[in-house]
């Protein structure tokens, strides 16, 4: 299939060339047509699967296509979890509309509000914001959102975990009542499901499992060793391997500044990118991880989702998530776009439960390889750790990782395949 024959403009097509992507990746494929016609959309897919042109390709075009107005109402609004992915979104919307006469901007909580609402009040046909911030211009009066024709909730499930419900129904309250509305997310739990009831009307559902060469190409390895040799064996598999672009999660912001702290001790070029950090620095890490002036980028689940950060070779897991989507979601930094990837875990005996429920929701039994002088003490105590910072912490008890949810849509993109599958691929490298 091509772009061509999804119906869309010669402005995009023209956009799209530029950018030069040939072929509409499936979610763009399944999502573009009924957004054109102006249907409602729920869509399971994830970062990475080239969900964002997805959505904004027919937002431009139905934009376009509509009734100008001279002052510029915000037209379409999109919601999105984190700055980085706000920005992102809105790097997109500008490169796709470079042929086309419509204003974009977007605003996120965490700088200086005055450039932003100078934007706003020249007029802006899209407004891609972070919950957060909108609802503040808003209770300012700043913003008016009553000429919304077009609603976008990406990465709903993320923003929920991070616990923008409220926000989200004060905007809905805000809004026109007859618009299109498109929901994106990744997972569906209860609580995306009961959203998007709340939200969307009669919504065509569509899904994005990775394409089978994505997917199959991220090679997965899990590294026993003893928790407190994780450090140093993170340090001599990037310093041996001679590896340039690694990209590492933690599970808490201290654990992220710690290792990051020793990494660099070590000679090796690396930042954290967390919530504590401020824009400026995040922005900052961000880039140099890009560039190629860092060689590892360690980040919690939380600062990561949503990066685009094309072909990259390594993803560590330092520590793996307890919550089993994460898993998912941090492996699918690498391998995408058909390149080939690694994605390695460091897995202490403490996080055993963690293991079995992510080999639970991948359908995998995930290969271990044990290197020589880390290996754990086989009798050391595989009682889980204590839960540590992060969105986990706001509730008073720890949560237990969720695996009983039978909608998920993470399993649909990993079940099929095999143990033999993965290991063969591994003994070919
Ligand atoms: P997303 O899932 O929206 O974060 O997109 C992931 C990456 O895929 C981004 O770097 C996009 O620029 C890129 N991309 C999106 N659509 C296509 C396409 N049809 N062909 C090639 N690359 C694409």
């Amino acid at each position: 299939m091509s772009f061509n024959s999804l119906g869309l403009s010669d402005a995009l097509l023209k956009a799209i060339s530029k950018k030069g992507y040939t072929t509409p990746s499936p979610i763009q494929q399944k999502a573009i047509p009924p957004i054109l016609e102006g249907k409602d959309v729920l869509a399971s897919a994830q970062t990475g699967t080239g969900k964002t042109a997805g959505f904004t390709l027919p937002i431009l075009q139905l934009l376009s296509q509509g009734k100008h107005l001279s002052h510029r109402p915000v037209r379409a609004l999109i919601l999105t979890p984190t700055r980085e992915l706000a920005a992102q979104i809105l790097a997109n919307i500008k490169e796709y509309s470079t042929f086309l006469d419509l204003r974009s901007t977007v605003i996120f909580g965490g700088v200086n509000q005055n450039p932003q609402v100078s934007q706003l009040r020249q007029g802006v046909d899209i407004l891609v914001a972070t919950p957060g911030r909108l609802i503040d211009l808003q209770n300012q009066g700043l913003i008016s959102l009553s000429k919304v024709e077009i609603l976008v909730l990406d990465e709903a499930d993320r923003m929920l975990d991070m616990g923008f419900l409220r926000d989200i129904e004060r905007v809905m309250k805000v809004l026109p009542p007859k618009r299109q509305n498109l929901l994106f997310s990744a997972t569906f739990s209860k609580d995306i499901k009961k959203l998007a009831m709340g939200i969307l009307n009669h919504p065509v559902q569509v899904e994005a499992t990775p394409e089978n060469t994505t997917v199959d190409a991220i090679i997965q390895k899990i590294y026993p060793v003893a928790k407190e040799k994780k450090t140093e064996l993170i340090i001599k598999l990037i310093t041996e391997g001679n590896w340039k672009q690694i990209l590492v999660f933690t599970r808490t912001k201290q654990g992220a500044n710690k290792l990051t702290e020793s990494m660099i001790s070590s000679g090796i070029k690396a930042a954290a990118i967390h919530g504590n950090k401020g824009q400026g620095a995040r922005t900052k890490a961000l880039a140099g991880f890009k560039n190629g002036s860092l060689t590892a980028l360690v980040a919690t689940d939380i600062a990561a989702r949503g990066l685009d950060i094309p072909l990259l070779p390594h993803v560590i897991n330092f520590e793996l998530p307890n919550i089993p989507e994460d898993y998912v979601h941090r492996i699918g930094r690498t391998g995408r776009a058909g390149a080939s990837g690694e994605a390695i875990s460091l897995f202490s005996p403490d996080e055993t439960v963690f293991l079995r429920d992510i080999e639970k929701l991948v359908g995998l039994k995930l290969p271990k390889e044990n290197i020589k002088g880390f290996e754990p003490d086989p009798n050391a105590s595989t009682e889980p750790i204590k839960q540590g910072q992060g969105r986990q912490q706001r509730n008073s008890t720890p949560k237990k990782p969720k695996t009983d949810n039978p909608n998920r849509s993470t399993s649909n993109s990993f079940g099929q395949r095999r143990p033999s599958q993965n290991n063969d691929r591994r003994s070919n490298r």
